[in-house]
């Protein structure tokens, strides 16, 4: 018959190594981690191209030089990752239309500030009680141009602060860092499950209460305990279980839960959108875009709204690589998912004919990440709607007797991302122990009476 742990953790990304972590500093020695993938680390995801290191999930620390000291930001510090500052706001004075030329920076400048105005005004109106009518002034207006709609990707696709208070950036500060190291984003994630995981010299997780492709499919639950069940066969048995899958696999039914889980939590589960996220990684033989100050980030025009519209050349992170990099959201993430990686480069190929004309060279080699295809993740990260109110986040984050919620989109102040994950987890956890510490107290209670 199965052993029966204290606590099985499912998911071994930023947040549930960091949930498991705290469980192990508490002297909850038992747990069982359970992982579908070969590899720890969820969607902070190397990978070598090119001859260098990319990011195929999170490549930014996002919030640093603020009040506060932003977690990962001090885990890189610790681990001296390598890192490079990222301005985005020059992007907008490096705008191509689909002849090639540059839109002059007075044109930029001031559709940037309208689409920005326009996108408050919006929020305002959404936000203003329908009685109030002095608040709900004139309509945004929508943008048309292929200028006006690059622009307004880039604001809410791709998320710039301009247009409401971004938690993160009001607590750890405004600052965004390119993680560019040949080790990975990932090596903090490793150092993390070093500080409680049995690992060899080498830096390999020999500890057996990680178990790596254990797909879970069924949770079994009840007032008295839980039985996980994977793929493989294997059924697992604890007191508790911190659940740590994407709000993208909770919506997928990749597990189900018996007896199921109440309609509230599924429906606040439903409420949640999925964002995708796309990082095209493009290989040349030869550098043919303008690089210097001020030109690391460029934007293509085109009057499909986010058909390959952000730009980044890679000369910044790694100087010689000849790597461009085009960012892709939602349905165009989706249709080029859906695509081979050859119509891919040929459409790329396309639009830098546009911006730079027909003589640069092909691309020698090309990579796709596919976050939406991926059963373990379907999707990038969790995006609440701006109007969604906060209950929605706190039924998802609900615990279900003793199945505890945990993960980015379980983060009040930071869901989507890195810093979000790893704090989430850490809440979870403190939440649990304070629950098992409830339970032993109970019990004790009980026994008295005897
Ligand atoms: P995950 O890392 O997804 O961990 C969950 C784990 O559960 C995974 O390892 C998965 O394999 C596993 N799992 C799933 N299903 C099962 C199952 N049935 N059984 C067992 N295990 C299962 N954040 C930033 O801070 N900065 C950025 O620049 C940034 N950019 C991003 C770009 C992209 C393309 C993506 C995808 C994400 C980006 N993020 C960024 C977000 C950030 O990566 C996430 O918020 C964070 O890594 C999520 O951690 P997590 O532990 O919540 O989830």
């Amino acid at each position: 018959s199965p052993s029966r742990s204290s606590v099985i953790v499912i998911g071994a990304g930023a947040s549930g190594l960091s949930a498991a972590k705290v469980l192990v500093e508490n002297g909850i020695d038992d747990v069982v981690i359970l992982e579908a993938s070969n590899r720890i680390g969820g969607r902070v995801c190397k990978e070598n191209f090119g001859g260098v290191s990319v990011e195929l999930g999170a490549g930014w620390i996002v919030g640093v030089g603020g009040k506060e000291q932003n977690p990962i930001w001090e885990l890189a510090l610790k681990s001296s990752l390598r890192t490079c500052f990222s301005d985005y706001s020059t992007a907008r004075y490096n705008i191509y239309d689909r002849s090639g030329k540059i839109f002059p920076s007075g044109v930029a400048a001031v559709s940037y500030k309208k689409a920005v105005d326009s996108a408050i005004q919006k929020l305002r109106n959404q936000g203003a009680d329908a009685a109030d009518v002095s608040i709900v002034s004139e309509p945004p207006c929508t943008p048309k141009t292929p200028m006006e709609l690059a622009i307004d990707f880039t604001l809410h696709d791709f998320e710039m602060a301009e247009v409401e208070p971004i938690p993160t950036f009001l607590d750890f500060g405004e600052r965004e860092f390119l993680v560019a190291d040949e080790r990975g984003y990932e090596c903090l994630l490793y150092k993390m499950a070093e500080d409680f995981l049995l690992t060899s010299s080498e830096g390999k997780i020999l500890d057996t209460r990680l178990k790596l492709n254990k797909v879970v499919q069924e949770i079994q639950h009840s007032r008295t305990g839980v039985t996980v069940i994977t793929e493989d066969g294997y059924i697992y048995e604890a007191n508790y279980v911190v659940l740590s899958v994407s709000i993208g696999v909770l919506q997928s039914h990749l597990i189900s839960f018996t007896p199921p889980l109440p309609s509230w939590k599924t429906e606040a589960i439903e409420k949640c959108d999925v964002m995708v996220y796309t990082k095209i990684f493009l290989k040349f033989p030869y550098k043919f875009w303008p690089c210097g100050p001020g030109k690391e980030f460029f934007i293509y025009a085109h009057e499909t709204r986010g058909y390959y519209t952000f730009w980044q050349n890679m000369e910044n992170a790694y100087p010689g690589s000849n790597i461009l990099v085009v960012t892709i959201t939602n349905g165009e993430s989706k249709r080029i998912e859906a695509q081979s990686d050859e119509e891919t480069l040929s459409e790329s190929m396309e639009v830098l004919r546009d911006m730079f004309g027909p003589d640069i060279p092909d691309a020698i080699d090309i990579l796709v990440p596919r976050w939406w295809s991926n059963r373990f993740q379907r999707g990038s990260y969790s995006n609440y709607p701006i109007t969604s109110d906060c209950q929605v986040i706190q039924n998802i984050k609900e615990p279900i007797g003793r199945i505890f919620f945990t993960g980015e989109h379980t983060s009040e102040r930071f869901n989507g991302y890195v810093h979000g994950g790893y704090l989430a987890g850490i809440d979870t956890s403190n939440t649990l122990l304070e629950e098992m510490r409830k339970d032993d107290e109970r019990k004790s209670n009980g026994q008295s009476f005897l």
